[in-house]
C-alpha cells in the first residue's frame, strides 16, 4: 500500500508542515527544574460545575507553587455542545474565586492557538503521519454497521468497542479503500491499536497512587468525518505542544487512560504526569452519588456567586476537600492567605470528596467575621448590584444608617465579632428589618393579644429615645413586674409558676413588635439605630395589628 498517497487522499490539508516545524514552533518552556505547567481544558458549553474549580484550584496551585505555568485550553471540538459567550463564563466565574491563568484563551500565550478548532492543521499533520506509519486507516462503516457489532459483541458477552476482529476497515485493501473514496463514502479515521488488553501495567497515578491500567485495543476514531480531532487525539497533541507536564483531571476520564497512553506511545510524545482527581460526591438519602448538574444546584459554579458566597469561603472550602492536611494548617494559621499553604497532590483524596453545604456555610461565616465593616459594605453592594433586588438596592441609599446596622450584626463593637452572615443574599435578607420598605412583620407572640398589647403600650408611654441601655432596661424589668412577669431570673427558675414569665419574655415581645422577629441582636441598640420615631411607629403598628 502506498501510504503517502492514501494520506494525502485522505486528509487534504494544503496548510500541513513538516512535524519538525511543531516541535520548534512550540520548543520545551525555559523553566526551572521541578515547575510544573499545567492547564485547565473544559469543554465551552457555558456551565461551569463546582468540579471545575476543584480541579483549576488543583492545577492552579501546583502550578504556581512551583513557579510553572497554568493556562486555559478551550475543547471546542464538539460543535454541538458549544454556547456562545462560554470563554467569558469561564474566566469571569473563575476569576472570582480567585483562579487566574497565565495564559491561554483570550489571553496571551506563545503556545496558541489555544482553541482546538484553530488547530486543524496541525492535528492533520499529525493524523496524516499516523497514516504514513501504518498507523491509522480510514474507517467507512456506518452508524447502521457500528450497532450492528455493538448487537453481536452484546450477544457473545463480549467486550463493546471497535477491536480485533469487529475492526472491519482495518483489513480493507488499497483497491477497497479508493474505492470507497470514489464512491464519495464519509469516513473517520482511527487509529490502528497496538495493544492487548491481556497485558497490565502498572501506571503511576500521581493522585491514585499506583494503579493497574490495561492496555489499549480500541481503533479509536481520532479524526471525526469532517476532519475535527476527537478529544482523546486532540488532547494528545496539545499537552505535548503546549509542554504541560502534569495534568489533573477529573476521575471520570481514568477509563481513557489507556487510550491516550497508547496515543502518546503513536506520536512518539512523552507522556506527561496524570493525576485523576475524584470527584464531588454528596449524600442523597441511603446513597452517595455525584453532584448532578441537573439535580442539585449548588453543583454549578454561578450558584455561589448568586448566593453571594466570598470567594475566599468557597476556596477555603475547596481547599478542605482537596488536600487532606489543609484543615490543621487552618487551625494553625487562621489569617494566613491560603497561598501559604503547601498544597500537596500527595495529600489529594483517593476517593469522592463529600460535599457538605452545612460546613461550607460555617467556613462561610468565618470567613465573613474576617472582614472589616468597610469591606462588608463594599462586598454587600456589589453583591447587590448585580444580584439584589430594587429594593435592596435602596439600602445602600443611607450609608452612616446601613454601617450602624452592620456595626451590630457584625458585632464590631462587642468583645467577639458574631457570625451572623453567612453569604450576601442571606446578610441582606438578615438586615432587612431595619429597611421600611421590606418591614413585613408576621408578629408570632408566644402570649395572649391582651398581655401583649399591654406591654407594648407600657412601653410605648415610658420609652425614652435618650436613655441608656441600662434605664432603659430598668424600664422593661418594671413593666415586666407591672404585668405579673419577674426581672429576677433566680426567683424565676426556682419557681416559674408563681409568674406569668421573665423579663425575657418581655423584651421578646418588644422585640418582635419593632423587629417582626424574636431571635435578633441587642434590641435597645436596634431602637438606637432606627430612631425614635421609627421604634415609636413600629410599636404602634404593632399595637394596631393586635
Ligand atoms: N475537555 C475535557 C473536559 O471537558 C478535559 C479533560 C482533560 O482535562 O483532559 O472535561
Amino acid at each position: 500500500m502506498d501510504w503517502n498517497k492514501l494520506a494525502d487522499a485522505l486528509i487534504p490539508d494544503e496548510n500541513v508542515k513538516d512535524l519538525e516545524e511543531y516541535e520548534k514552533a512550540y520548543p520545551e518552556r525555559a523553566l526551572e527544574k521541578g515547575a510544573q505547567v499545567t492547564r485547565l481544558a473544559p469543554s465551552p458549553t457555558g456551565f461551569m460545575h463546582i468540579g471545575n474549580l476543584f480541579v483549576a484550584l488543583a492545577n492552579e496551585r501546583i502550578a504556581h507553587q512551583s513557579d510553572g505555568v497554568f493556562y486555559l485550553r478551550i475543547e471546542d471540538t464538539d460543535e454541538k455542545r458549544k454556547v456562545e459567550g462560554a470563554v467569558e463564563v469561564i474566566h469571569t466565574s473563575l476569576k472570582y474565586f480567585g483562579v487566574k491563568f497565565d495564559e491561554g484563551a483570550d489571553l496571551c500565550g506563545n503556545y496558541g492557538p489555544y482553541y482546538q478548532r484553530q488547530r486543524a492543521e496541525i492535528y492533520h499533520a499529525y493524523a496524516k503521519d499516523l497514516i504514513r506509519r501504518g498507523l491509522a486507516y480510514p474507517c467507512f462503516c456506518t452508524e447502521q454497521d457500528l450497532e450492528q457489532t455493538r448487537e453481536t459483541q452484546t450477544e457473545q458477552k463480549l467486550l463493546p468497542g471497535y477491536y480485533g476482529e469487529f475492526a472491519k476497515c482495518r483489513t480493507l485493501t488499497e483497491e477497497q479503500i479508493y474505492e470507497n473514496l470514489r464512491a464519495g463514502k464519509p469516513y473517520v479515521i482511527r487509529l490502528r491499536s497496538q495493544g492487548d488488553v491481556n497485558v497490565k501495567h502498572t501506571f503511576r497515578d500521581e493522585v491514585k497512587g499506583e494503579i493497574t491500567v490495561t492496555e489499549n485495543n480500541q481503533d479509536v476514531v481520532i479524526l471525526k468525518s469532517d476532519g475535527i480531532p476527537t478529544y482523546h487525539f486532540a488532547h494528545a497533541i496539545d499537552d505535548h505542544f503546549m509542554r504541560t507536564t502534569l495534568v489533573i483531571r477529573g476521575e471520570e476520564w481514568l477509563s481513557s487512560l489507556p487510550i491516550h497512553i497508547e496515543l502518546f506511545k503513536a506520536l512518539n510524545f512523552r507522556l506527561p504526569k496524570y493525576g485523576h482527581n475524584c470527584s464531588i460526591q454528596k449524600i442523597d438519602g441511603e446513597t452517595r452519588r455525584k453532584l448532578s448538574k441537573r439535580k442539585d444546584p449548588e453543583a454549578s459554579l454561578s450558584y455561589y456567586r448568586e448566593q453571594g458566597y466570598h470567594p475566599d469561603a468557597v476556596r477555603t472550602y475547596m481547599m478542605t476537600l482537596l488536600n487532606s492536611n489543609f484543615e490543621e494548617w487552618l487551625l494553625k494559621f487562621p489569617d494566613k492567605p491560603l497561598e501559604e499553604f503547601k498544597f500537596s497532590i500527595g495529600k489529594m483524596g483517593k476517593s469522592g470528596a463529600l460535599f457538605d453545604i452545612v460546613k461550607l456555610n460555617d467556613i462561610a461565616k468565618t470567613q465573613m467575621s474576617k472582614l472589616s465593616q468597610e469591606e462588608t459594605y463594599d462586598f454587600l453592594k456589589t453583591w447587590t448590584e448585580e444580584f439584589g433586588t430594587q429594593t435592596q438596592k435602596k439600602y445602600f441609599d443611607d450609608k452612616e444608617y446601613l454601617m450602624n446596622v452592620l456595626a451590630l450584626c457584625m458585632g464590631v463593637n462587642g468583645k467577639k465579632r458574631r457570625k451572623d452572615f453567612i453569604c450576601a443574599k442571606q446578610a441582606m435578607d438578615t438586615i432587612a428589618y431595619f429597611f421600611e420598605e421590606a418591614f413585613s412583620p408576621e408578629y408570632a407572640y408566644r402570649f395572649e393579644n391582651g398581655t401583649v398589647k399591654k406591654v407594648l403600650q407600657e412601653f410605648k408611654e415610658v420609652y425614652n429615645y435618650a436613655d441608656d441601655s441600662s434605664a432603659w432596661f430598668n424600664k422593661v424589668k418594671q413593666i415586666a413586674e407591672n404585668n405579673g412577669f419577674t426581672s429576677d431570673m433566680k426567683a424565676y427558675k426556682a419557681n416559674p409558676d408563681a409568674y406569668a414569665g421573665n423579663v425575657a419574655d418581655i423584651a421578646e415581645m418588644l422585640r418582635i413588635a419593632v423587629t417582626g422577629l424574636s431571635n435578633t441582636p441587642d434590641l435597645w441598640t436596634i431602637m438606637q439605630i432606627l430612631g425614635e420615631q421609627k421604634t415609636l411607629d413600629r410599636l404602634e403598628k404593632a399595637i394596631s395589628a393586635l
